[in-house]
């Protein structure tokens, strides 16, 4: 997602970036994420600001772009239920199963929206390639003088590098990324379920907590997760697979929340990385030291939604030297040393 939108907004000025893709163009976390979109979900974070510009980037890419990546505007509500329980007299929506209880609204269609991950990333990917990029298969070993070695014992040159390989991006001279990995389901509902979000406080029956998410998307799927795990990231992003029995016990949890996910058969069942950094935050800028080598990653929870400010802030950094719409100072992959 981070490669393929630093590429939409480089080729869009001009540029002709190369993105290296060792599996596939969103074949890790960017395809398989909630795709969820918030204006307020960095809110009292260093990265509010990228946050709002991006929220309002991805109306104008659907406009732009013909949106076959489904943005749509969603409501958002907070809520618990438990295994087996009743949520009693509490606030509810008519689709849910009488154990949800609802406890509050998170955003309405101005400020809650969602993406096909998967389409969204292959949008941008497409509309830099109509512009000019190129796409190659290959695996990134090191960087080269002015450009980066591939497994094959090819280089590919350039003016500038951009390390935006996710959970991946682990090269000497730049700070650690690490991988945090979760588990979702996609269902297919239909017209079942309408354009509402939750994000749930769900008590299992052994007394866990979880915390699901569930996205009604456009094309008539939900998607659902709630199981994280500290499992392994393995060294191929092709090998990455589900830990065992996650995704049954996230079906049984979404079964039970509604009617419509009890009986909706599954059409996917995904496990994927997180990228994240040491301190929360992305890096997100030139790396010192190295001579035009940049870095992109570490998005956390949040990479779809920060995606097209991320893509444009780069492009600014690379071609104009600065950043203009949002301050990159926070996310320096300096302020490690
Ligand atoms: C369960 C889950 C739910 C999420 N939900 C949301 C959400 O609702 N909203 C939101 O905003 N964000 C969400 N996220 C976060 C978001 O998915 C990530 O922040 C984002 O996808 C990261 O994108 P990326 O491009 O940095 O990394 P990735 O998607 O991991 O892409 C890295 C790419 O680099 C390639 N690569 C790796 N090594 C090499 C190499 N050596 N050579 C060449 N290529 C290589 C990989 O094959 C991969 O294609 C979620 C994440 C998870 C795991």
């Amino acid at each position: 997602m981070i490669g393929a939108a630093i590429a939409c907004f480089l080729s869009r000025r001009g540029a002709r970036p190369v993105v290296i893709e060792r599996h596939e163009i969103a074949g890790a976390a960017s395809g398989k994420s909630g795709g969820f979109l918030a204006l307020d979900g960095c809110r009292g974070s260093p990265l509010d600001r990228l946050a709002r510009r991006s929220f309002g980037l991805h109306a104008v890419l659907a406009e732009e772009l013909g949106n076959p990546w489904g943005f749509r505007r969603l409501t958002t509500y907070s809520g618990h239920a438990s295994e087996g329980g009743h949520a009693g007299g509490t606030a509810r929506l008519p689709w849910l199963a009488g154990s949800v209880a609802i406890t509050g609204r998170i955003g309405g269609p101005q400020t809650t929206a969602i993406v096909e991950p998967r389409a969204f990333t292959m949008g941008l990917m497409r509309a830099a390639e109509a512009a000019g990029a190129e796409v190659k298969r290959g695996t990134v070993t090191g960087l080269a003088r002015s450009g980066v070695t591939l497994e094959s014992g090819e280089t590919v040159e350039g003016d500038a590098v951009v390390v935006a390989m996710g959970p991946w991006s682990n090269f000497s001279g730049l700070p650690p990324v690490y991988g945090f990995k979760g588990h979702s389901l996609v269902f297919r509902t239909g017209d079942a379920i309408p354009a509402e979000a939750l994000f749930l406080e769900y008590r299992e029956a052994s007394g866990e907590v979880l915390s699901p998410e569930i996205f009604p998307r456009a094309d008539g799927t939900v998607w659902a997760c709630a199981i994280s795990s500290t499992a392994a990231l393995p060294p191929d992003p092709a090998d990455v697979g589900p830990d065992a029995g996650a995704h049954a016990r996230l079906e049984a949890l979404c079964r039970s929340l509604a009617p419509a996910l009890a009986e909706a058969p599954v059409v996917a069942r995904q496990a994927c990385f997180r990228p994240v950094t040491a301190d929360g935050l992305p890096l997100m800028g030139r790396v010192p030291g190295l001579d035009n080598v940049y870095v992109a990653t570490g998005h956390s929870v949040w990479g779809m939604l920060n995606a097209p400010a991320t893509g444009e802030a780069m492009a600014e950094l690379i071609l104009d030297g600065a950043a203009r719409q949002v301050d990159l100072a926070p996310f320096a992959p300096g302020r490690f040393q």
